[in-house]
């Protein structure tokens, strides 16, 4: 079997000019959708993230406004910075491009961005209400992912679907977003004994690993629906320098019904949801203006 790709680069183009005509009557009431970013230090992936996400909002029509610290700034300055665009009624999604150096409390930062602003849907709040299936800011990521599933008519419920990795970002979301739409779900993690066994039986696996081309066609099954998360840069072998995700997409597209290739897959939904989720907090403020 040759998989069917799933291209998440067309998938995105679509929703973003969605949420363009969004941002553009939003605007026309008198409410310019904006983002706030906040990029701490200089680690490289980070910054091509944050330019990514800030171009993204140009060519969207959404404001974006960027807040670059160095590496040694004091938590206390970042923490006034939020606490002022948290105020701010212009303001409508703040993002603190994660990781942060070490002097941090990653989720004391993340608690403090106003859970109305929390567009990448980390605040522990936003968390539970997707746990509890009430309406959330859903992380960028698994929403994505989630788009992806319905654009191609993926029937989740009562399939079986095995989520590799169960990070607060992608594979615990993920595992929630699943369970939310039907599926029976398995998160599996480095410590899971036979991980084939259960990608075997998964008629949809998503892999949100963080090693390259780890999953492997032999650890499928005939027609599953593969979705690979994950964005490695290869150091080593013919590929050095090329990204690559973290299913064996060669072996993998043999075997699966459908496929994400890397890149060009997952990765342009995961700034999509993140613009999404910033017009729907500028259209929350549009009805609060309405009704005032
Ligand atoms: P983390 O490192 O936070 O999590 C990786 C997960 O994989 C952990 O739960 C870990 O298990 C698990 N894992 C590690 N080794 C194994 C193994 N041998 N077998 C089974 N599970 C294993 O990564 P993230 O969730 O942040 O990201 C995962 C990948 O997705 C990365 O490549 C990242 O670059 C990419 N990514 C892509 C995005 C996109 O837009 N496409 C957005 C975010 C991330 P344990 O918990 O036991 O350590």
């Amino acid at each position: 079997m040759t998989a069917r790709i799933i291209d998440g680069n067309a998938l995105a183009a679509r929703v973003r000019g969605e949420i363009a005509e969004q941002a553009a009557q939003l605007a026309a009431q008198g409410v310019q959708p904006c983002l706030a970013v906040i990029l701490v230090g200089n680690d490289p992936a980070s910054a091509v993230y944050v330019r990514n996400k800030v171009s993204a909002c140009e060519k969207a029509g959404i404001r974006s406004l960027r807040f670059d610290y160095p590496q040694d700034v004091t938590p206390g300055e970042v923490m006034a910075k939020l606490a002022e665009l948290n105020a701010d009624p212009a303001v409508h999604g703040i993002l603190v491009q994660l990781p942060l150096p070490r002097q941090f409390d990653e989720a004391a930062v993340l608690e403090a961005i106003s859970v109305a602003k929390d567009v990448d849907g980390f605040h522990a709040e936003n968390v539970g209400r997707l746990s509890q299936s009430q309406e959330a800011f859903l992380p960028c990521t698994p929403h994505g992912v989630m788009k992806m599933l319905e654009s191609e008519g993926v029937k989740v419920e009562g399939a079986e679907a095995v989520v590799i990795g169960r990070s607060n970002i992608v594979g615990k979301p993920m595992a929630m977003l699943l369970t939310n739409a039907g599926a029976t779900v398995t998160v599996c993690h480095s410590k899971t004994r036979d991980l084939a066994f259960h990608t075997r039986r998964a008629d949809i696996v998503v892999a949100a690993i963080g090693k390259p081309r780890f999953i492997t066609g032999d650890m499928l099954k005939p027609g599953a629906v593969v979705i690979d998360v994950g964005i490695n840069r290869l150091t080593e072998g013919p590929d050095a320098g090329k990204l690559a995700g973290d299913v064996d997409f060669a072996s993998a597209s043999e075997v699966a019904g459908l496929i994400t290739p890397v890149p060009g897959g997952v990765g342009p939904m995961t700034i999509t949801m993140l613009l999404a989720n910033t017009v729907i907090s500028a259209s929350r403020a549009a009805a609060r203006k309405g009704a005032a």
